[in-house]
């Protein structure tokens, strides 16, 4: 059996940050997909790509800033200024705003492998579960591999986290913090999104809209040069077609921007994320970690606010619990 001094299960922004903060001899990261960045995702389409996870993320922290300043630099981030609108009585209207927005070039999913650059993952290894054997823990992968390690980072949607530790006392926390679906669904269409006022628009968040939560132009973003556009449904309309086929879900969400926005834009894909952001995002643990045992922490977007920002600190404050041991 492998031992590690530090098991990080997830290779989101909350295991890379904190990953970014040990030393390489310390942990390993186990991630059950075959690259990193989690829900920091592009879908690749023929020879076009789509981001359809994160559409955007903010920059407030000074230490957040600092490492979007050298993602920045890499080529690996650039800023966004969308022009914005909402929903308002499920009209769209328009929103301009000064918030900074940040998108990873020439896909979000360059943020996670830019943050990956020093940290060596073992990709492809789901964590079946973890199990505590006097003073260590052994995680166990679905491929029925073991290892063993001194602390444990868990950085998985709570949803996942709570099937990997049956042997451990989680009920108050998978009661307190949850997660809700999204389907997120990729069009096509070469006419511009146009507001009721008569603005055009980049993106749109859903406002009081039933079923759009968020929409956004891909080439209005660095780097993309297609007709994309990807809708967000609201948490009320995916848990109602949860279960639907995804190429209903595309028609469905094709027609409704159609009739909102005249235009004619035809349905390319729809993704379901089943745990997607935190079901209430104001509920938040201090620091965004939490101990569940002796050496076993678990941290991510869901306990601190359900942004990427918030997954990148949390992973930090995860890292520095661990190296006090
Ligand atoms: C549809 C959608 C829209 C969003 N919009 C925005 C936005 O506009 N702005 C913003 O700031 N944030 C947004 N977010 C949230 C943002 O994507 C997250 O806050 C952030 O990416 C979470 O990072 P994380 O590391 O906490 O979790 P994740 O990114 O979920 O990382 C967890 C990792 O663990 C891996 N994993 C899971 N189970 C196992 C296992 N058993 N073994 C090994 N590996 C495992 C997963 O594959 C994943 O890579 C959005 C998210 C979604 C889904």
């Amino acid at each position: 059996m492998t031992h590690t001094p530090i098991a990080i299960i997830g290779a989101g922004v909350a295991g890379l940050a904190a990953a970014r903060e040990l030393s390489d001899t310390d942990y390993i990261i186990f991630e059950k997909s075959r690259g990193p960045g989690g829900r920091l995702a592009s879908k690749r389409l023929n020879d076009l790509r789509a981001d359809i996870g994160a559409q955007f993320f903010t920059v407030r922290d000074p230490r957040f800033e600092e490492t979007i300043a050298l993602a920045m630099d890499a080529g690996a981030v650039q800023p966004w200024a969308p022009r914005m609108g909402t929903f308002q009585q499920s009209r769209a209207v328009a929103s301009p705003d000064t918030q900074r927005r940040y998108v990873g070039t020439p896909y979000m999913n360059a943020l996670g492998r830019f943050l990956a650059q020093s940290v060596e993952i073992q990709t492809e290894k789901r964590i079946a579960v973890v199990n505590k054997d006097g003073d260590r823990f052994i995680l166990t992968t679905t491929a029925g591999d073991r290892y063993t390690a001194d602390q444990v980072l868990i950085t998985t949607p709570v949803d996942q986290m709570s099937d990997l530790l049956v042997d451990f006392d989680i009920d108050e926390i998978t009661q307190k913090f949850t997660m809700a679906p999204t389907w997120t669904t990729v069009v096509s269409a070469s006419e511009p999104l146009v507001t009721d006022d008569g603005g055009m628009i980049d993106a749109c968040f859903g406002g009081d809209h039933p079923a759009f939560d968020f929409i956004s132009v891909e080439h209005s973003k660095s780097g993309r040069n297609s007709d994309l556009l990807v809708i967000h449904s609201t948490s009320d309309w995916t848990t109602t077609y949860l279960e639907t086929d995804p190429k209903w879900v595309a028609q469905e969400m094709s027609a409704l921007l159609n009739d909102t926005f005249n235009i004619q834009s035809n349905p390319v894909v729809s993704h379901r994320w089943r745990y997607a952001r935190p079901t209430d995002p104001r509920l938040t643990a201090q620091k965004g970690i939490y101990q569940i045992d002796s050496g076993l922490w678990i941290a991510g977007d869901y306990l601190a606010g359900g942004r990427v920002e918030g997954a990148f600190l949390a992973g930090i404050e995860a890292a520095q619990r661990l190296q006090r041991v």
